[in-house]
């Protein structure tokens, strides 16, 4: 029967090897112990399984992370739906934190708004934003709600807003997405990769 080696599986094996090598061959331990400085076998880098957050197929991925810098990315061999490869996208993905060995400053992490004819952006809050989109959703439904056709037959539609989904949005937060649309009484719904 044929036995499958997973890459974490090989890796366990190649150490067990290794450290036996060095066990049990003491000239070549002398060796290597001659002339080199003690140095320690824990260094504070470790792989963490993480999963590509740029589109729905959700690829595996292992990062290496050293002083809060990530110093290696790569696919996670052991994943069930990516088996190891990344997309351009996904290879990329450690530039979210780190460029040039340095963490990435032009990640916004606050939330930027540009008033309507303004030049300026301006730094605000996030409960500031989510309550202005709240507000002008409400303002436009109030405003715009078409409930009953040329007929006189009931349609609550609302045509005055359009939403848009992004690719970063998985089959869960799509669903809800399109309930809540639905609900307001948009029609006009799309995402960003039927585009
Ligand atoms: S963006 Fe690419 S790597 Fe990331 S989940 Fe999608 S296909 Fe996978």
């Amino acid at each position: 029967m044929q036995t499958k080696l997973s890459r974490r599986d090989f890796l366990k094996l190649s150490g067990a090897t290794a450290g036996g090598l060095f066990l049990f061959s003491k000239p070549i331990g002398m060796n290597l112990a001659r002339g080199t400085r003690p140095f320690s076998l824990h260094k504070p880098i470790g792989e963490t399984p993480t999963i590509c957050c740029f589109c729905a197929v959700g690829c595996g991925a292992i990062v290496a992370a050293q002083d809060g810098r990530v110093v290696n990315l790569e696919g996670d061999p052991d994943h069930p739906i990516s088996q190891g490869s990344l997309c351009s996208k996904g290879i990329a993905l450690a530039q979210l934190n780190t460029v040039d060995g340095e963490i990435n400053s032009r990640r916004l992490q606050k939330v930027r708004y540009r008033a309507p004819g303004s030049p300026v952006w301006e730094e605000k809050s996030w409960h500031w934003a989510i309550e202005q989109i709240a507000r002008r959703i409400k303002g436009m439904r109030d405003k715009y709600l078409i409930t009953a056709d040329g007929e006189g037959r009931t349609v609550n539609r609302l045509e005055a807003i359009a939403s848009l989904g992004g690719a970063a949005l998985d089959n869960e937060e799509c669903s809800l997405i399109v309930k809540a649309m639905r609900a307001l009484g948009l029609v006009y719904i799309e995402h960003q990769a039927r585009i």
